[in-house]
């Protein structure tokens, strides 16, 4: 039997087992490192993406998309030879790189929630979360969670809430690169849900102020008794040990 075959894009590739390709994604890095580059990379250990709230409940919800659902079994494959090898995000961006036939660059922009999307969640869901840990440990009625989801202003990006490009030949909507970065980032999510958050722009403190909703970008700044504690101070006191 020929130990060649033509992948998707009509490209010849040697089978490889999943050794070697372990083996041949770890002299990329080598090489990637050497060049002066600070991976950030995503591996799958566990036969779940995600373990925790925020990584499930996204994982969950690109699972109902049928052009994630179907790249479901290469995504984590991809994830579990360590394919995704860099992968970073920069305010509501996330660039990664992805080794597959080639080394490709994918990356994906996050429209930010608009300023009636912003305040049509912050209302729905204003008094409704005790604390930004409460928010971030998915402590919350199934309510909520509804609301989060709600497909016109919850956190979830819909199709066309992102902007996604990958180098490679393949021009349907979510390549196997795509689609292996969008089903990391359940991981990234477990490790630091407040991430999910800082991709849309929604600011945490507005979602848990009982008494004042306060917005940026305006003049109507009300202080609030949550205005003193940070994201920061609030992630410090997060258990985010995986
Ligand atoms: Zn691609």
């Amino acid at each position: 039997m020929s130990n060649e075959y033509f992948d998707e894009f009509n490209m010849p590739q040697k089978k490889l087992t999943v050794a070697q390709r372990k083996e041949q994604i770890k002299e990329l890095k080598k090489q990637l490192i050497a060049s002066g580059i600070l991976l950030e990379p995503i591996t799958l250990s566990g036969q779940k993406i995600a373990n925790k709230f925020w990584g499930k409940a996204w994982c969950d919800n690109l699972d109902t998309i049928a052009e994630y659902h179907s790249r479901l079994k290469v995504a984590k494959n991809y994830l579990r030879h360590g394919a995704v090898v860099d992968l970073k995000i920069n305010d509501n961006t996330v660039t990664a790189l992805v080794s597959g036939s080639e080394l490709y660059n994918v990356e994906i922009i996050f429209k930010k929630l608009d300023q009636y999307a912003t305040e049509e969640f912050a209302t729905a869901v204003n008094g409704k979360i005790n604390s930004i840990i409460d928010l971030l440990n998915g402590n919350f009625s199934d309510e909520i969670m509804s609301i989060i989801c709600h497909e016109d202003y919850g956190i979830f990006p819909q199709e066309n809430d992102l902007i996604i490009t990958c180098n490679c030949p393949d021009y349907t909507d979510v390549c196997k690169h795509v689609a292996a970065v969008m089903f990391a980032l359940s991981i990234k999510f477990d490790e630091n849900p407040a991430l999910i958050f800082q991709l849309r722009n929604v600011h945490t403190q507005n979602l848990i102020s009982s008494e004042k909703i306060i917005f940026p970008d305006t003049d109507n700044h009300v202080e609030s008794p949550h205005d003193n504690l940070s994201l920061d101070d609030a992630l410090e006191m997060f258990d985010f040990e995986t």
